[in-house]
């Protein structure tokens, strides 16, 4: 089976800036495009086919359900992924999403909670995110968001280009200013906002936060997840593995002139964040450059990437 090419759905964010068009020769609508969703088949945006040419102009979502020979078996009813580069020329909200459960109580049948996590693709010197809280309890908590008391609340970390963070739900977290992510996460739209450093829109208006389903979904006292990162060297290249969840493993692939990697038997998402080369793949060869974005079908034993180049990667579960 071929790979399958996908192209990204554009939102523009108050935060949003022009490094997706400058950086990744994406085709944006603005500068002030904050989120490209690459693999998406949520019904808020849908990421269509580029090629092969059979399934060129449709949906992920129809392709998932009309053709799931491509995805495999034992698969969930809708597409449970969705890969999105972000460019913060801002700060993000701060926010919080709730699990799958309260997502389908409160925000309607179908909608799933929002485990997500972040690889740093760019980062400008000193850039921060936020990552948990300093509550130690449910009240403390309150009377910090009530009295306003945001330095002492949200732990800051610093980061840099190559981190990643594991940001599971409940997680009270924002991206900051001049940070490129990529973000895997389940695929949902469900996001509550805590604070938005009391911007206003154009028409001059605050953005709605969610201060009740915040505290309801935020897990307090916040515990930092423990990463357990595992690395495969394979002669100058590299596969890392990030982390493994109950929603999905994410790994990255780190070709020098080569690097051939062994697939389970599932459906991997692709994207390419750093290089440009070539894979090979049921004996077919692709080019590849930044932010190609592809679904490797199940049953697909091995790609080989061939040239300088990092990917990452995604599997469901
Ligand atoms: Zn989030």
């Amino acid at each position: 089976m071929d790979l399958i090419f996908l192209k990204p759905v554009f939102k523009e964010k108050i935060w949003g800036g022009n490094k997706l068009k400058e950086e990744f020769n994406l085709d944006t609508p603005s500068n002030k495009t904050g989120e490209a969703w690459i693999i998406s088949a949520h019904r808020n945006g849908v990421s269509q086919v580029i090629s092969p040419k059979e399934f060129e102009g449709m949906g992920l979502d129809e392709l998932y359900g009309d053709h799931r020979e491509i995805f495999g078996e034992n698969l969930d009813d809708t597409f449970p992924l969705l890969v999105k580069l972000l460019d913060a020329s801002d700060n993000l909200s701060v926010q919080v999403h709730p699990d799958d459960e309260y997502a389908s109580i409160h925000e309607g049948e179908g909608e799933r909670g929002k485990t997500e996590c972040w690889y740093i693709v760019s980062a400008d010197e000193g850039a921060e995110i936020v990552y948990g809280h300093n509550a130690k309890t449910k009240e403390e908590f309150i009377e910090s968001v009530e009295e306003g008391k945001w330095n002492n609340l949200l732990r800051r970390v610093k980061v840099k280009k190559g981190d990643f963070f594991d940001v599971p739900y409940g997680t009270v977290h924002a991206i900051g200013k001049g940070i490129v992510i990529l973000e895997t996460q389940q695929s949902s739209d469900t996001t509550y906002r805590v604070y938005d450093y009391d911007r206003k829109d154009k028409e001059g208006n605050k953005r709605q936060l969610h201060i009740e389903d915040s505290i309801n979904v935020s897990k307090i006292p916040h515990i930092d997840p423990k990463l357990n990162i595992e690395e495969t060297v394979l002669g100058n290249s590299k596969i890392v593995k990030y982390l493994s969840n109950e929603f999905f493993s994410v790994y990255k692939y780190i070709s020098k002139d080569k690097l051939r990697v062994e697939l389970e038997n599932t459906y991997y998402l692709m994207t390419v964040v750093e290089g440009c080369g070539k894979v090979s793949a049921n004996g077919k060869k692709y080019d590849l450059k930044l932010a190609d974005s592809f679904i490797v079908p199940s049953g697909t034993e091995k790609v080989e990437f061939e040239g300088n180049m990092e990917i990452i990667a995604s599997r469901a579960e």
